[in-house]
Formats: C-alpha cells, structure tokens, sequence
C-alpha cells in the first residue's frame, strides 16, 4: 500500500496521539510523523482531552485501556464537542465483541495489538480521506 498522502495542508494535520505505554505512545508518534503530519502525545484519556480542549487537532488515535479515563470515554467526549474530529482505536484485548463495542463508540477506524505498520499507516490516510482531510 502506498502510505505517502497527498495532503491539502501536510503540516494543518496535527494528531493526538495516546498510550499508556511509553514505547507505543512514541512508535505511533513516529509513525504520524512519518507521514508529514505533526503529533503530540498523552499517556491517559485525562491527559488527552485535556490536551484535545486546549489545542487544535485534526485526528486523535488512542489506546482503549488506560488509567484514569479509557479510550472510549475520551471518543465521547472528543466526538461530543468535535463529531469532525475523526478517532482511530488501538486494543490489546482484541475480539469480536470489543471491536463492535468500539464501532458503536463512533470510532472511526480500530485495531488490534500487535499492528503492522503498514496498517495503521494506512488505516490514518484512509479516515483522513474519509473526512476530506487530506487528497
Ligand atoms: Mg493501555
């Protein structure tokens, strides 16, 4: 898959990006960043929305588990104030039932640990497309 976007504004597109794990927290920010976009990280959804309120992002992609306030929690709040604002889910307790959990969620794209990089890469470009966020 060519994973190189064509962006209306490579450096408009900022994401949240946010794990608990300090090593996927920076591999996924690496990632973002990889695509010409900027990213900023948060290690909980507390530390995420308080972030997401006081900043201006075109994408958040969080963990599910986490402590303090969960993945799905922060998609509610983020898709309360900002429905524009697409979400990309990452599980580690991946199954059936989760995953339509996290669709009814308004989650925009989700995915299981481990990913391929290539799959997030891709999965980040399509839901941008899908919002008219990037060509
Ligand atoms: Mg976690």
């Amino acid at each position: 898959m060519n994973a190189t976007p064509m962006s209306k504004a490579l450096d408009c597109i900022n994401v949240l990006v946010v794990d608990d794990q300090d090593c996927l927290v920076d591999l996924l920010s690496d990632i973002v960043e990889g695509l010409g976009f900027s990213s900023e990280v948060a290690h909980d959804g507390q530390e995420a929305l308080e972030k997401f309120q006081g900043g201006n992002f075109q994408m958040v992609i969080t963990d599910i588990k986490m402590p303090r306030m969960d993945g799905i929690q922060l998609t509610k709040m983020v898709k309360r104030d900002r429905p524009d604002v697409p979400v990309i889910a990452i599980t580690g307790f991946g199954n059936e039932e989760a995953g339509e959990d996290l669709r009814s969620e308004q989650m925009d794209g989700f995915l299981e640990k481990p990913f391929r990089i290539a799959k997030i890469e891709g999965m980040i470009c399509e839901v941008l497309r899908g919002y008219n966020l990037i060509y």
